[in-house]
């Protein structure tokens, strides 16, 4: 008998459960394994309105919520102050890294909090002793030659002139003092000028770059015309709500003098605290977590790592406003192999996210993060927000130097367990803790490997890629937000497929010759 296809979604009905699993069936689908991103996959659903309306909105703490879900992980290949203001521009947030002195630390966390988009805030500034051919041989170096000059050389320094291409172009002396040739006839802008109006004055004083100074004539920044045609805006850019200063965490160790790193990091302007180790679940760390909350009680504190609901349990009860998850895998980690310690990823995020969530504390997945789907699936699993060093690393935005091997433009990206991290760490005494070992180790053992990934172009365009799919893929699910997905999720609506070893090969480009696999455009 063939039914009437007008009954075809009334029939339905009549089968017990949706097809597919919910997502603990999918858990519980594994009772003698752990589950990977790779593991599962989430069913289609209803599509009936576009990808644009999907909102990422999403929780990083108790107290603060992001435009989008996506977090730059304290690594020393991936974020200092360049990928924090980046990521906080495009939604998300940085996690600037500790292997360095709480001094160097606390400049990034206030060259975040200062960065105002448009406004070059560390110009390269010259002094009036500076020579003709110094400019001659910067100009070769950097590719302009344009600079400040103020009388102390350096920025906050008294502006005295400015040194343009048509000064030194045709001035033959070399040996001569930039004090010769500078204009010092200077159209400048007030401190607290807006993007603008120093656009307008440019503009009509026909000038290439417009000094920023204070009451008292010192040099505070520069707008230049060629980086304001570059110019993006951001709307989705995560601030403070109230002084609109860029958001921006930071990771410390556990240790006592963490405490006095963690003093400079707050006068700095820091918003929210990542504690770094590897196993969160340690007395140090809720010791640590319990004194922050006393001392400094707006500070978001996120804790962690966890893999499991009973580590997870203590950190909440400690006064945790964010939990980190995740233990071996990374991608450049070898935790799992050496230490015998860990949990499959998705596992992980489901454990503990189910549990916290409960309480109100928002769980990111960290780890493991190699794709869009991945993003999506850390999700649907609970998290609020994903960490990434290996997707990250790469890009114009991180620490360290391109160099070219097999005529492949790369940089260099490691484990903050790898040797080499640890023995910088080491050979700084004023650096953090490392997360991976004791101060008193002898031996060194290595849970991570240091290695090169290829240049990713700048992250005004990878971040946005994230984005775009991210929401092209909760579009393909049928949910219009974040909040949905996890609310539809837990609610059995959201429906999972476990994934054999096969279907992972079909789900993989298969059968070509060779191909090309461009991500974006
Ligand atoms: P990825 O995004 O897969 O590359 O993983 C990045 C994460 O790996 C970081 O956020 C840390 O949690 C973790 N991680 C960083 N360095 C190491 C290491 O040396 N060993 C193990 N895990 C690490």
């Amino acid at each position: 008998m063939v039914l009437d296809a007008a009954s075809a979604t009334s029939y339905l009905k009549n089968y017990k459960e949706k097809d597919g699993l919910s997502v603990k069936q999918l858990i519980d689908s594994t009772n003698f394994g752990g589950l990977t991103y790779n593991d599962f996959l989430v069913l289609p659903g209803l599509i009936n309105f576009p990808s644009s309306a999907v909102s990422l909105d999403s929780k990083l703490t108790k107290k603060i919520t992001l435009r989008s879900p996506f977090v730059s992980s304290p690594m020393d290949t991936v974020t200092e102050e360049a990928m924090a203001i980046h990521m906080a521009l495009l939604g998300g947030i940085g996690i600037l890294h500790h292997n360095c002195t709480p001094e160097e630390q606390a400049e990034m966390v206030r060259k975040v909090k200062k960065y105002e988009n448009g406004f070059i805030n560390d110009p390269v500034v010259i002094s009036p002793d500076t020579t003709v051919g110094e400019v001659k041989q910067m100009k070769v170096e950097l590719g302009y030659s344009s600079f400040p000059v103020t009388e102390t050389g350096k920025i906050g320094g008294k502006l005295v002139g400015i040194v343009t291409s048509r000064d030194v172009q045709f001035h033959e002396q070399d040996d001569d003092k930039v004090s010769v040739i500078m204009t010092t006839d200077l159209v400048v802008g007030k401190q607290g000028t807006t993007l603008n109006e120093g656009n307008e004055l440019l503009r009509t004083s026909k000038k290439g770059k417009l000094p920023i100074v204070d009451s008292n004539g010192n040099l505070v920044s520069l707008i230049s015309r060629t980086d304001l045609q570059k110019n993006q805006t951001y709307p989705n850019a995560s601030k403070s709500f109230d002084s609109k200063q860029l958001l921006c965490g930071a990771a410390i160790g556990t240790i006592e003098a963490d405490r006095e790193r963690l003093d400079k990091l707050v006068e700095a302007g820091l918003d929210v605290v990542v504690l770094d180790s590897s196993n969160g679940s340690s007395v140090f760390q809720l010791d640590m977590i319990k004194w922050i909350k006393n001392k400094y009680p707006d500070l978001q504190v996120i804790a962690g790592n966890v893999v499991t609901r009973e580590q997870a349990a203590l950190l909440i009860e400690a006064g945790a406003d964010g939990l980190r998850i995740g233990m071996g895998s990374g991608s450049i980690c070898i935790t799992q192999e050496v230490m015998a310690c860990g949990r499959p990823q998705g596992t992980a995020v489901y454990n503990v996210t189910e549990f916290a969530n409960q309480f109100g504390v928002p769980c990111i997945a960290d780890g493991g993060i190699g794709n869009i789907g991945h993003i999506t699936k850390a999700l649907a699993l609970g998290a609020s927000c994903v960490m990434m060093g290996g997707l990250l690393a790469g890009t114009t935005e991180t620490p360290g130097n391109y160099f070219y091997r097999d005529g492949k433009r790369l940089k260099t990206y490691r484990g903050m367990g790898s040797i080499d991290a640890m023995q910088q760490t080491k050979q700084n005494a004023n650096a953090s803790t490392s997360r991976y070992f004791s101060e008193s180790d002898q031996v060194l053992v290595a849970q991570g490997v240091s290695g090169a990934v290829v240049d990713k172009g700048s992250i005004t365009k990878f971040v946005p890629y994230l984005f775009n799919g991210l929401q092209h893929s909760l579009q393909d699910i049928g949910m219009k937000s974040i909040e949905e997905l996890r609310e539809k999720t837990d609610s059995g609506e959201v429906r999972f497929e476990f994934r054999t070893a096969s279907a992972q090969f079909e789900g993989g480009v298969h059968g070509l010759h060779s191909y090309e696999k461009r991500l974006h455009n």
